[in-house]
């Protein structure tokens, strides 16, 4: 795994327009931001026009790992191809005195760059289990490992983590000031993902215990 430590650079795409404070140029933000998240979305464009897919991710150093059915064309015309993944988190929604000031705390990338289908074996077979492992750590050792046949009906495309911005937002609405003299309530109602308790298939074979690393995912 290579890491960069330079800084996040501005290009004419990545480059904030508006609330530029918000934004992160340290990697170790995109790295937070990335390695926080569950699911993000793809976008490509397929057939000339503009497809965005919500899809698992995973990280290794500078690199970031998606996969698909083979069957899925997005994949296919990814392949060398320019996209855009983002990654967001919904923190929560910032209630503001006047209707126009509400907002929402967040913490987002954007990636761009070109993608390239992974051909080579070892790397697909690693990518997958970058991937596994990012939604559940450990889960990849646990469970059965795909045949040729499943790896054939996977496709996984790499992007570079070369051009990225990150932009974060936390603390309480910013009212005119005016408006803090208001009858109206006013802060931050906090919104967050969390796992819920495990439930066993019902066809699980009797005498497997939960493993620690469902029992213990948080
Ligand atoms: C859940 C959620 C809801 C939001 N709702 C709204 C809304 O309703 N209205 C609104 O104006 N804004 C909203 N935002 C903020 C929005 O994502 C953009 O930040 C905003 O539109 C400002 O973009 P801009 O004009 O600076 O840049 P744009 O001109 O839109 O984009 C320029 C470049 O800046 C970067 N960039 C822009 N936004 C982000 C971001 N959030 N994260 C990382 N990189 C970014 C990208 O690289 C992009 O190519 C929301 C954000 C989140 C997470």
């Amino acid at each position: 795994m290579s890491t960069d430590t330079t800084p996040l650079s501005s290009t004419s795409r990545t480059t904030l327009r508006r609330h530029r404070e918000r934004g992160k140029t340290d990697r170790a933000d995109l790295y937070a931001v990335l390695d926080a998240g569950l699911m993000c979305h793809l976008g490509v464009v397929a057939d000339g026009a503009p497809l965005v897919l919500p899809t698992a991710y995973g990280r290794d150093g500078d690199t970031l790992y998606v996969h698909g059915s083979s069957a899925n064309g997005a994949f296919g015309a990814a392949d060398g191809q320019q996209v855009c993944v983002s990654v967001t988190h919904l923190d929560g929604f910032v209630c503001a005195r006047s209707v126009f000031t509400h907002s929402v705390n967040y913490r987002s990338a954007v990636v761009f760059g070109t993608a390239s289908l992974v051909i080579d074996d070892d790397e697909r077979r690693h990518a997958l289990e970058v991937i596994t492992d990012h939604l559940i750590p450990g889960r990849w050792a646990a469970a059965r490992q795909p045949t040729k046949k499943e790896m054939a009906a996977t496709a996984v495309l790499s992007l570079p983590l070369t051009e990225a911005s990150v932009k974060i937002r936390a603390g309480m609405p910013k009212d005119e000031p005016a408006d803090y003299d208001l009858d109206v309530w006013a802060g931050v109602l906090p919104v967050a993902v969390t796992f819920g308790e495990p439930e066993p298939d019902p066809l699980l074979r009797s005498g497997i215990e939960l493993p620690p690393h469902i029992r213990d995912r948080h």
